[in-house]
């Protein structure tokens, strides 16, 4: 198979790309190297590619109308999986027009490329923030949600409507899948469990928002990336057997599926830390602070549609999980 994987500099579409390229597929990795967080990493990442000859790199934005269209045509893919997007919460009071450029324009130009190349398949990347606060848990996708917090949850929101339309109108097979928190190695510098480490064997102190009481799904990258390669293996038909997975969206018969995919162990947030503690041998410096405009007090996936589906299962814990982010960060950094 012919495979794109946008974002395949980034923390989740590294891994992917990795996974589809030991299985045999051919994989393009499209990535704009963007500076939202420190293109070194991002570099350092694409490393990981050496000794595949089957992944290629193209440098290009999905922003880029022609490009993209000019992408699409070249090179005829089988499947896509979308995983570049402009992420963070906090990002988007100061940054507004970066969502709209690349979370709704760029996904609109995946669209179009799957739907005018032909493409048997694409998975996107969604985000649990879609639910919005107070959403009864465990999260399901059967839940309405029209009250996104933030900037980027309302465009991840967007993604899922494009989508069905595009399912709807033109029969693309296309699947969402909302992640829940990921961390691992090579992890997001912009993101809690990155900072918290850096900050810990740094001996800096760390903000901890909502005093601590916040709790996360966190879910392990090994577990996102072979959840990632299970849905796209199974097109999304228009079989009633796919129905239900969100029956609040679901209303016409297109190929549109949409699933959690999660740890499904939502753990508190000075759990977490505590595990960072044990893990680097160091004490923790905590300043409490008040709960952020946009974050959700806690997360919790419900994953059973997408086991049920596919046989798809998170399996690492976070006990087993942190330990190796850090022995990754250690080595990487050389800490
Ligand atoms: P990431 O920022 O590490 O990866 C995204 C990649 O996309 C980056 O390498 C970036 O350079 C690239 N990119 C951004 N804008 C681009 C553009 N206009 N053109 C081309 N490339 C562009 O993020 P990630 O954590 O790997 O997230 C992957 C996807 O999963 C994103 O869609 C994100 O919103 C979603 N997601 C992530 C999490 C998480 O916890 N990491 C949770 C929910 C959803």
């Amino acid at each position: 198979m012919k495979i794109l994987v946008t974002g395949a500099a980034g923390f989740i579409g590294c891994e992917t790309a990795l996974r589809l390229a030991a299985r045999g597929d051919e994989v393009v990795g499209l990535d704009n190297l963007n500076a939202y967080y420190d293109p070194g990493l991002k570099r350092a990442r694409l490393g990981r590619f050496a000794g595949f000859p089957n992944i290629r790199i193209v440098e290009g934005d999905i922003v880029d109308r022609d490009g993209m269209a000019a992408l699409f045509a070249a090179e005829r893919f089988d499947r896509v999986v979308h995983l570049a997007a402009q992420a963070g919460v906090r990002y988007g009071q100061t940054h507004p027009h970066a969502y709209a450029d690349t979370n709704l324009t760029g996904f609109l130009n995946v669209l179009e490329g799957c739907r005018h190349g032909g493409a048997e398949h694409l998975v996107y990347a969604s985000s649990s923030s879609v639910y919005g606060g107070n959403t009864a848990m465990p999260f399901s996708t059967a839940q309405a949600t029209n009250h996104p917090l933030s900037l980027y949850a309302a465009t991840k929101l967007a993604n899922e409507a494009m989508a069905h339309s595009y399912a709807h109108l033109y029969r693309l097979p296309v699947t969402g899948l909302r992640f829940f928190t990921v961390y691992g190695p090579w992890g997001r510098p912009d993101m809690a469990p990155f900072l918290f480490t850096r900050k810990i064997l740094a001996g800096e102190p760390i903000e901890v928002f909502n005093h601590g009481r916040h709790a996360r799904d966190f879910t392990y990258v090994d577990d996102i990336a072979t959840g990632i390669l299970a849905a796209l293996d199974r097109p999304a038909a228009p079989d009633p057997e796919w129905r239900g997975a969100a029956p609040a969206m679901a209303s016409s018969d297109a190929p549109w599926r949409l699933y959690n995919i999660g740890g499904s162990q939502p753990t508190p947030l000075l759990d977490f830390i505590g595990a960072i503690e044990a893990a680097t041998g160091r004490k923790a410096e905590m300043i409490m602070r008040s709960m952020q405009p946009g974050d959700v007090p806690a997360t919790f996936a419900e994953t059973e549609p997408l086991t049920r589906d596919t046989g798809w299962r998170a399996t690492t814990t976070v006990a087993e999980g942190i330990p190796r982010f850090v022995a990754w960060f250690r080595e990487f950094y050389r800490l």
